[in-house]
């Protein structure tokens, strides 16, 4: 006969999934109509309908180690067909949201990056170290707007790029990927602690880093499940959108890396780097076409949120994102507008604050929504790795294990 298990009631858990989009999840009556229309859901030991039990139990340590929540890409569908009305969507996705919050510290980050109270201080850090650079500038050129020799505007004079981009943005690169190594770490941590139920005479798991580039290779290059997402209630700008963000971020993140490449190679004469770029430049094409697509992947998923009249149209989460990446490509754009058209002052001030909001989107990427994307496809992996999805099991043949 199996053990009994006490339930403990987390009702802390409780009321803090209620305040982030989960205060419906008392209405449900385990019909499970979400876990039946849910495209996502494996066949055994479905979601989202345990999830919902489970947040009505209070159960944190069972819903915090639930790989199934990153399974979930929030189309919508479940909360749709709710017949009570309980959002077992938008209950997977405030779970994503305590979740990839409360991996790993500083505890304060996931707080501020939580309400639009604390926006002051995120915009604040940012802020005042671009300003003392400016100000260190100003007062060595003598002007809070200088040019080059030929009267050229060159972003440098101001921002230094050894100042702005290597002894800024690196080590904050470098403190970013250790946070989420730390917060996959906990993650994994976490998924170990979870019963499995073995299925005899399955497939033997998975090494990691074949599952995560199975992920990789399926998932993220195609965003497959997006589309299949929103393949049934025929609406597919939420996988236009983030396919459109996804390849414009990598095209910007190839040019910064080649930039970067190109100053230190000028330092050690292997390379003469010219910045900025003449217009028809390789790069400078690329960084035009990445902030083409980053508008189009933008206008796509703002219009999508706005359009949505749902419960939770506009969290602070989500706009808080948008919004972000809408400051980074605008201030970048009006840059080099504003350069062109040798309108010092206004490029300068453009610059300043594009450089805040990359530094805003990078530096909080852990705790902001668009850390669960790194968090995601680490949970992907792992779901592969033991076996909760697989190609074998989306095509109904060998079935590995369940957890
Ligand atoms: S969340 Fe809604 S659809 Fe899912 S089991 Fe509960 S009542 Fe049924
Ligand atoms: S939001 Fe979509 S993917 Fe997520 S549980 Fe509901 S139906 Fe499944």
């Amino acid at each position: 006969m199996s053990k009994a298990e006490r339930i403990k009631p987390d009702l802390e858990f409780i009321e803090e999934l209620q305040s982030v989009g989960g205060q419906d999840i008392k209405k449900c009556y385990q019909c499970a109509t979400c876990s039946v229309v849910c495209p996502l859901s494996p066949m055994d030991n479905s979601f989202p309908r345990k999830e919902m039990a489970w947040a009505q139990w209070g159960l944190k340590d069972k819903l915090m180690g639930d790989i199934d929540m990153w399974l979930c890409h929030k189309c919508g569908q479940c909360s749709d067909l709710c017949p009570r009305g309980a959002y077992p969507g938008e209950l997977m996705a405030s779970l994503r949201n305590i979740a990839y919050r409360s991996l790993v510290g500083p505890q304060c980050l996931g707080k501020w990056m939580s309400s639009a109270k604390h926006l002051p201080k995120l915009i604040g850090i940012p802020a005042i170290l671009y300003l003392l650079i400016w100000l260190i500038s100003a007062s060595i050129h003598g002007t809070p707007f200088p040019v080059g020799h030929e009267g050229e505007i060159e972003y440098g004079l101001i921002f230094p790029p050894l100042w702005t981009v290597d002894l800024i943005f690196v080590p904050l690169l470098i403190f970013v990927l250790y946070t989420f190594y730390k917060g996959i770490k906990n993650l994994y941590a976490e998924f170990d602690k979870q019963p499995r139920t073995f299925v005899i005479g399955y497939e033997k798991p998975k090494n990691i880093l074949v599952s995560l580039w199975q992920v990789i290779k399926e998932e993220v290059v195609t965003h497959k499940k997006w589309k299949d997402c929103g393949e049934e209630q025929d609406d597919q700008t939420k996988f236009q959108g983030h396919l459109f963000l996804f390849y414009s971020f990598v095209a910007l993140a190839i040019v910064t890396a080649l930039l970067s490449a190109s100053f230190w190679a000028d330092i050690f004469g292997i390379w003469e780097h010219s910045y900025p770029m003449a217009f028809f430049n390789p790069l400078n094409l690329l960084a035009n076409i990445g902030a083409i697509g980053l508008v189009v992947g933008l206008v796509y998923l703002t219009k999508r949120r706005i359009n949505d009249t749902g419960r939770d149209a506009s969290t602070f989460y989500d706009w808080y994102l948008l919004g972000i990446i809408w400051v980074v490509a605008i201030t970048g754009i009006l840059s080099e507008v504003f350069r062109l058209s040798e309108a010092v002052g206004l490029t300068y001030i453009s610059y300043y604050l594009h450089l805040i909001s990359v530094f805003m989107l990078i530096g909080y990427l852990p705790w902001s929504k668009l850390g669960h994307f790194v968090y995601r496809i680490a949970a992907l992996a792992y779901a592969r790795k033991i076996g909760r999805i697989s190609t074998e099991i989306e095509n109904n043949k060998n079935k590995l294990y369940v957890l």
